[in-house]
């Protein structure tokens, strides 16, 4: 069943990765970098997508656009099933569903120029005219806030925050529906992040875009997206709409999270949550709830079982044992 209100549905996603070793390369373990997550993704939204390193963000954003193969789990657009679509057929999907690179230095070639690499898409999907792919990169150009010229240079010429405008038109200049976003301020300077922020805010205002907004900073969320999921060793521990995640956290994992975001003003004083060690091996995951060797509030149940995500009202969704409906106020 797939709700209207959906333009992606995820269920039960999982991608695992063998490591091979020895002579023969057999396996010798498995990375369970995304271990069975369901996430919806609704018409027109911002869904940020937060985590540590490692934990599986990622991957889970490009087994959603295909990718990556999963090892289990069904990615419905618009109601399809876009794992049981051929790989014959994936084009019309593929230009639906595009992705912004975290990198701007390293996602761009370049031996091309900027026309060519923003005009590669249409070319691979069939249009042959010369001109109406130069007029729909210089269009995609624009929305970027970059001009003509720009299209006969390389992207050395460029800032970072110029390269990442130019990943954006990459992506746009197929007039996607939906876009995974994966860190794509992370490698810029803090100076330039909110500029690239705001673009992507009005190009997903203006062409009423679904954004994934993958990002390891609450603080880039925090004024973007309209809902958030928070993800841990490969799991969602917890998704809600922003303002209630912000002004109510229940996991505490989440919690530790909101405590490192900075406050402008100095005289806020903010308790801030240190978590003790490092993310556990998505190699070997402890067993039960997945965060019970870093988190202070853990009992004996946690070790033992592992929680579901469950709502808690008011579409705040938790997993954790010791946060039940009741218990939130
Ligand atoms: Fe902590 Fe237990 Fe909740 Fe996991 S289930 S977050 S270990 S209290």
């Amino acid at each position: 069943m797939t709700d209207t209100e959906n333009l992606l549905e995820v269920r039960g996603l999982k991608v695992y990765f063998d490591i091979k070793g020895g002579i023969l390369k057999r396996t010798v373990g498995v990375v369970q970098a995304v271990d069975g997550i369901d996430l919806d993704i609704k018409h027109g939204e911002i869904l940020g997508l937060v985590g540590e390193s490692g934990c599986g963000k990622t991957t889970a954003g490009r087994a959603i656009l295909r990718l990556l193969e999963p090892t289990a789990g069904v990615v419905r657009y618009n109601g399809q099933n876009i794992y049981e679509v051929r790989h014959a057929e994936m084009k019309p999907y593929r230009a639906r569903m595009q992705i912004v690179f975290q990198d701007p230095y390293s996602s761009l070639d370049p031996r091309s120029k900027v026309g060519d690499i923003v005009g590669e898409g249409l070319r691979v999907h069939g249009v042959t005219d010369r001109n109406e792919r130069q007029q729909r990169v210089l269009e995609a150009l624009r929305m970027v806030g970059l001009q003509e010229h720009h299209m006969r240079r390389f992207p050395h010429e460029f800032s970072g925050g110029q390269r990442q405008r130019i990943g954006i038109a990459r992506a746009l200049v197929l007039n996607p529906k939906f876009i995974v976003c994966d860190e794509p301020v992370s490698a810029l300077d803090v100076s330039i992040q909110s500029q690239v922020l705001n673009l992507l805010k009005d190009l997903q205002q203006s062409l009423n875009l679904t954004l994934l907004f993958i990002a390891h900073d609450m603080s880039v969320v925090e004024h973007l997206c309209n809902r958030v999921a928070v993800m841990y060793l490969g799991k969602i521990v917890e998704v809600a709409e922003r303002e209630e995640l912000f002004s109510n956290p229940q996991h505490p994992y989440t919690q530790a999270l909101m405590s490192a975001i900075p406050v402008a003003n100095p005289k806020i004083k903010k308790d801030r949550i240190i978590l003790q060690g490092d993310p556990p091996s998505p190699l070997n995951p402890p067993p039960g709830c997945r965060f019970h060797t870093r988190c202070l509030e853990a009992v004996d149940i946690c070790s033992q079982e592992e929680p579901e995500l469950i709502d808690l009202g008011n579409n705040h969704l938790c997993a954790c044992h010791l946060r039940q409906p009741d218990t939130v106020s």
